[in-house]
């Protein structure tokens, strides 16, 4: 395989790099392995830096011309990629809708839902929340029991969802009900795309060990969804999730890389810093890190390319998804060993390195392995549908 650039890829390269430097406000650069989307202020700058750069073409650029992409090619994209890390670009914040609900509409929405969200879901006019898990539904999420009955022209929706990111700050929700109580497990479930203005939901914040409250529980009291927001057929919305865990599973985590590259980065700015760069173990274990990553990348764009080829995510995706959430916890632990003491400090203290980004990071990593699936139902998913191991 040949992994330099052409002359043309070059000088787009050029041009993000420009871009970047011109645009990226100087309060998200710098502070963007570990940025909150619990914070309301931090959400609205978030989505305005997602909207300057969907307007410059530089969101969804592998989605085809038709959605509003630039149908771009692979190298193009790992340019672009690159380069917000080089930039420490923070990820962008509607990420669900981008890498998630985008693609899956591409695949199963009608003409008229295409064109109503893709184009306000590049440029987080309308932010998108994940409304999949319940208190009795998490790895076995086709145990959801949130109802929806159709009547007339709406669904009525009573229920409870948890864990739902950005669930206070969402406009949207693409939300999983069960349809057919009668159906076997995995059948009578339906896809729903549900405004979370409409009456008759309550969003309650769950306060994390981060300290803050990043996702909510959500509850559904007589909610009427239009029965136009179905997508894909009625009773056969497993077969729609699933293509979403695997987008989530996959592309998603290519574009967490962008964390973890910029965390990474700052980590060897550290172990410079506090003059631990010629100790032997930190420099096996920095290194260690740094494999890692580069293989991280390297599998994201095998994904990448398959999808561009017009395939999409299968179970073999969840690799990224596995290595990703375990480079992020072993980073953390090495960035705590590094700063010592000093890394339980949070932003406000003057001795806090990096304006405590580490001690929420270190916090926030322990999440990495249960959300997007747990490392055990990875670990299962990769024996037995990737490698074909007998499930007993
Ligand atoms: C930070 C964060 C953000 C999240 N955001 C969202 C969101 O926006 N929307 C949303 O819908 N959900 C979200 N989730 C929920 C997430 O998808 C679930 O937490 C996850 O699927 C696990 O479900 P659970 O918490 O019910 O744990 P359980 O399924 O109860 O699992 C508990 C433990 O048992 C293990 N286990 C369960 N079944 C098996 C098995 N068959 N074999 C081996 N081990 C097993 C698990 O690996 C885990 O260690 C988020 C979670 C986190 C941590």
């Amino acid at each position: 395989m040949n992994f330099d650039f052409t002359a043309e890829q070059e000088a787009f390269r050029k041009e993000v790099r420009a871009w970047l430097e011109a645009n990226l406000p100087d309060d998200l650069r710098g502070r963007s392995f570990a940025s909150s989307r619990a914070d309301r202020d931090e959400v609205a700058r978030l989505r305005a830096w997602q909207k300057t750069m969907a307007d410059a073409g530089f969101v969804g650029m592998e989605w085809p011309r038709e959605f509003g992409g630039r149908g771009a090619s692979i190298v193009e994209m790992i340019i672009l990629y690159q380069e917000m890390a080089r930039a420490e670009s923070p990820q962008l914040v509607n990420r669900g809708g981008v890498s998630m609900l985008g693609p899956t509409l591409m695949k199963y929405g009608t003409p008229a839902q295409r064109a109503r969200f893709l184009p306000k879901i590049l440029t987080a006019e309308e932010l998108w929340c994940q409304g999949f898990s319940e208190p009795n539904a998490g790895s076995d999420l086709a145990n959801l029991q949130t109802r929806a009955v159709l009547e007339g022209d709406y669904f009525v929706v009573n229920g409870q969802k948890v864990w739902t990111s950005m669930g206070h700050v969402a406009d949207w929700c693409f939300l999983l009900v069960r349809t057919d109580p009668a159906a076997a497990k995995h059948k009578g479930i339906s896809f729903l795309l549900v405004d979370m203005k409409t009456p008759g939901i309550t969003v309650r914040p769950l306060r994390q060990m981060t300290g803050e409250a990043e996702f909510n529980e959500t509850f559904f009291d007589n909610v009427r969804v239009p029965a136009a927001n179905l997508v894909g057929k009625l009773n056969e919305g497993w077969g729609v999730a699933i293509t979403t865990l695997a987008y989530e599973r996959d592309l998603l985590t290519f574009i967490r890389h962008i964390s973890l590259r910029n965390a990474l980065h700052r980590l060897v700015k550290l172990v410079r810093e506090r003059g631990r760069a010629a100790d032997p173990i930190v420099r096996q274990k920095v290194a260690a890190l740094w494999i890692g990553e580069q293989a991280l990348q390297l599998n994201g764009y095998r994904s990448l390319t398959r999808i561009l080829r017009g395939g999409q995510p299968g179970p073999e995706g969840s690799t990224s998804k596995l290595s990703w959430s375990q480079l992020d916890q072993e980073l953390a632990q090495v960035a705590t060993e590094v700063i010592g003491p000093a890394s339980q400090l949070a932003g406000e203290s003057a001795w806090a390195p990096d304006e405590g980004q580490w001690e929420f990071y270190a916090l926030l990593a322990q999440a990495s392995g249960i959300r997007a699936g747990t490392t055990e139902i990875l670990k299962n998913i990769l024996s037995e549908r990737v490698l074909g191991l007998p499930k007993d």
